[in-house]
């Protein structure tokens, strides 16, 4: 269908001489530490700012990277040792990694059609060990958080939103990691906007913030930001680590999350195109999306009929020059080599039914028109040809 490869960077394909602009102006300000400099541009303080702007949340902390951001949101709630933090069996590694490193123990979640936590098994995964629950946006489209929060909150489980590949997608009209107690986010390059790494915990409870502030920053053992100033409320320091963000990713952050509206809004009406150009196949059957009109439209999820299906599609896809994958190969997290002396297969049976039969089309922002048809001509080929 094509020889010509398809680009489908999101926020790096749009990096340009704003970007060039505003870090030589930083290294002429010879101030590239955010606390320091006697004429610091100050690009991450106010990327924290333009965080809380556009996705409407009180506080930010920008830190260096996603998992950084997730380590910074356990540590505000005090999730340590001896403590369960319930996770979703399909996400990337890094959620479960955060949790290990705050020496707690990841209790894995079935996951349902969304490819969110699964509020029922949330339920039943809570104990009266569960320090808190991480929920999932996998690939821009918003978990169902008032079914979770539902479950949650009424048995003081806070919530954390790994938003790490859903930087301005929404649910119900709200963005993503401004819902639960806490938000992380990742500003690696293969997600929304970027900074080649970097990453932000957003909140609206002050003390959450300032213990993730401080956590950051060593405990706040030297200089802590309150928005960029210094911040004497929490007076003792504690054991933190150094996970702070530098003037020259703020830099390229600021500029990149002015270019978030613009980047969603591509994003959308290549899907939109896309979708409808595949139109209805029987045994094709998309992924569920709590919230249609938030789906950061990074990419198209479809369950097929079985396993072996989905990996012929997957294939025969990518044989056409469309890229096409079985996300996370298929599987939840657990059944990777690391966690299999830990966690048993079959201990969230519905996940692995269900990932084994997904394939992901990812969405570019620079896709013609063009392009967009040859990705749903490619997949509706294969598609008819493997159902019937
Ligand atoms: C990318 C990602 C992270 C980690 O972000 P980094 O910036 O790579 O550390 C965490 N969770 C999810 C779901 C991710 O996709």
């Amino acid at each position: 269908m094509r020889a010509e490869p398809l680009e489908f960077a999101k926020g790096a394909a749009l990096l340009g001489d704003e970007e060039i602009d505003a870090l030589a102006a930083v290294i002429r300000s010879r101030s590239l530490f955010r606390y320091r400099g006697d004429h610091a541009v100050g690009t991450v303080a106010d990327f924290e700012r333009g965080v809380c702007e556009a996705l409407g949340c009180e506080y930010a902390v920008a830190v260096a990277n996603g998992t950084a951001a997730l380590r910074c949101a356990l540590a505000a709630l005090g999730v340590g040792r001896g403590d369960e933090v319930v996770v979703p069996a399909f996400t990337f590694i890094a959620t479960v990694n955060a949790v290990l490193v705050a020496g707690a123990v990841p209790v894995f979640c079935e996951v349902d059609d969304t490819l969110g936590v699964d509020p029922d098994d949330l339920a039943a995964k809570i104990t009266e060990r569960t320090a808190a629950a991480i929920v999932v946006h996998i690939e821009n489209v918003a978990a169902d958080l008032d079914r979770v929060l539902a479950v949650a909150t009424p048995r003081n489980v806070p919530v954390i939103e790994d938003a790490a590949q859903a930087f301005g997608a929404t649910y119900h009209g709200h963005a993503v990691g401004t819902i639960g107690a806490l938000g992380a986010f990742s500003l690696q390059q293969e997600k929304n906007i970027t900074s080649g790494e970097g990453g932000v915990v957003t909140t609206d409870d002050e003390w959450l913030y300032l213990r993730a502030a401080r956590y950051q920053d060593q405990g706040g053992q030297f200089v802590t930001s309150y928005m960029g100033g210094r911040g004497d409320e929490l007076t003792e320091p504690f054991v933190g680590e150094n996970l702070r963000m530098g003037e020259l990713a703020g830099a390229v952050a600021g500029v990149q999350l002015g270019r978030m509206p613009g980047l969603l809004a591509s994003l959308r009406r290549n899907k939109a195109r896309i979708v409808k150009a595949v139109g209805d196949i029987p045994g094709l059957v998309r992924r569920r999306r709590p919230d249609p009109e938030g789906d950061g439209s990074s990419s198209i999820t479809w369950f097929l009929p079985d396993a072996p299906a989905a990996k012929r599609v997957a294939a025969a896809v990518r044989a056409e020059g469309v890229p096409a994958a079985q996300m996370y190969r298929g599987r939840p997290v657990y059944l990777s080599p690391s966690f299999r002396a830990s966690y048993p297969a079959g201990l969230c049976p519905r996940t692995e039914a269900l990932v084994a039969r997904s394939v992901i089309v990812p969405v570019g922002v620079g896709y013609s028109d063009d392009d967009c048809d040859d990705v749903a001509r490619a997949v509706r080929k294969v598609a008819c040809r493997v159902l019937t």
